[in-house]
């Protein structure tokens, strides 16, 4: 399998789960570990010199309950902790799209996992059940209620994207909060119940009347922003008439040459390279038009 295009989906780390209930193993682990300091705004902290990570001792001599142990790379272990574990202020931050932008891939993708659990952190301090304080526990992996004993284990909000064609036309959507000329491809998350292939269906009659007849799973992309999982999924439909949403400004089908001509001119603006969103819609771009043999020889 070639690697995706887009970011935090390619390299990452051996999670290593069972030692997230062996003490002294991690103790050993964070004396040459490099650390992921976070801010309140899921940030990562550039150390010193600008390096992404911190040396764990300039963290603490002594492992802090609160690390998260994020797994390794060879024998380099990784954790993250919030920047309120860090004595001294750092100069830079940097957000996660940037990283996946200007990092090798291991780092953007090791982010990600920090910054989506961190975030889940945040938001675990409560049981959800009676209100009680909540620990977090399994070296950062699950909350455990002090007033009922209730486990909570961290999220991810399943989400799909659809390429939806009829092989020559490309359907694209735009909502009202997106930079001018910005199209992209419709999307919504999974509902209780829901098998990702029924949202797929399901959103694309919602936000455009557009009736899906045939839909396939292509790729999927952590997105961290801030515990999302996006589908990507290809979903054929024929060209029918759009139904305009309150979800979408507006919604089009084009053609290969109308898409080619409107983004050399400047006319419409795709998804940041980094997204899944532009691989589906580039992977169609090159795709051949034929879409009867596209989806009879590989559905
Ligand atoms: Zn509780």
């Amino acid at each position: 399998m070639t690697a995706p295009g887009f970011a935090f989906s390619q390299s990452g780390l051996d999670r290593a789960e069972h030692f997230r209930q062996m003490p002294q193993k991690l103790d050993a682990l964070w004396q040459y570990a490099n650390v992921l300091v976070l801010n309140e705004k899921n940030e990562a902290c550039l150390y010193d010199d600008g390096a992404r990570y911190y040396p764990a001792a300039r963290v603490s001599l002594q492992r802090p309950d609160s690390a998260t142990f994020l797994g390794l790379s060879g024998k380099q272990a990784y954790f993250a902790v919030t920047q309120d574990a860090v004595s001294h202020l750092p100069v830079t931050t940097v957000n996660v799209r940037a990283a996946a932008v200007q990092w090798p891939a291991l780092d953007a993708t090791v982010f990600a996992q920090a910054k989506a659990l961190l975030h889940w952190q945040a938001h675990s301090k409560y049981c959800g059940r009676c209100g009680a304080i909540s620990d977090i526990k399994s070296a950062g992996y699950n909350a455990v209620c002090t007033g009922c004993g209730l486990v909570s284990y961290p999220q991810t909000h399943p989400a799909t994207i659809m390429c939806v064609s009829d092989g020559e036309h490309l359907l694209l959507g735009r909502q009202a909060v997106w930079p001018e000329k910005r199209w992209s491809l419709l999307a919504g998350f999974v509902e209780p119940g829901e098998s990702p292939e029924q949202t797929v269906v399901r959103e694309v009659a919602e936000e455009s009347g557009v009736v899906v007849q045939r839909v396939r799973y292509v790729a999927s992309q952590p997105w961290p922003m801030p515990m999302a999982l996006m589908l990507g999924f290809d979903a054929y439909a024929p060209v029918q008439p759009v139904v305009p949403s309150e979800e979408l400004q507006a919604a089009r089908w084009l053609s290969r040459a109308q898409l080619h001509q409107e983004v050399a001119s400047g006319e419409l603006l795709l998804p940041d390279a980094l997204s899944i969103s532009h691989h589906l819609i580039m992977r169609w771009l090159l795709r051949n038009a034929d879409t009867s043999d596209f989806w009879h020889t590989n559905g």
